[in-house]
C-alpha cells in the first residue's frame, strides 16, 4: 500500500518533469483547478456584494422605531406604524438610481516581482 502511493507520485513527478504531452496536460488540469479554486471564491463574493447592495438600495428605516424594512411595505411590521409614501417617493427622487456612483478602489495585489 504505501509503496504502491510511492511509486504513484515517483510516476506522476516523473510525467511533470518530463516535457511530454501527458505531463503537459496534467500540469494544465492543475493550472485550471488552481484557477477556478481562485476564481471561485472571488466570483462569489462579487455576487454576494451586489446582492448584498441592491437589497440595501431596496431598504427603508422606520421613522418611529427605527427598524430596517422593505421599501415597498406599507406599514412597519415591527411597531405597526404606517410607512409614508411620500417619503420613498421623495427620497427616490433625489437620488434616482442613474445617478448614483459606485467607488471602485484598485488594489495592489502585489504581483510585481
Ligand atoms: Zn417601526
Amino acid at each position: 500500500m504505501q509503496r504502491n502511493s510511492t511509486f504513484l507520485w515517483l510516476l506522476v513527478a516523473f510525467l511533470l518533469l518530463l516535457p511530454t504531452s501527458l505531463g503537459r496536460v496534467l500540469l494544465d488540469v492543475a493550472g485550471g483547478l488552481m484557477l477556478v479554486s481562485l476564481l471561485i471564491p472571488l466570483l462569489l463574493t462579487g455576487l454576494g456584494w451586489i446582492g448584498w447592495k441592491v437589497l440595501q438600495s431596496k431598504m427603508i428605516t422606520c421613522q418611529v422605531c427605527g427598524s430596517n424594512l422593505v421599501s415597498n411595505t406599507l406599514s412597519c411590521p415591527v411597531c405597526g406604524a404606517k410607512i409614508s409614501n411620500d417619503l420613498g417617493q421623495d427620497s427616490s427622487n433625489s437620488a434616482p438610481a442613474s445617478s448614483a456612483t459606485i467607488d471602485v478602489k484598485a488594489e495592489d495585489v502585489g504581483l510585481n516581482e
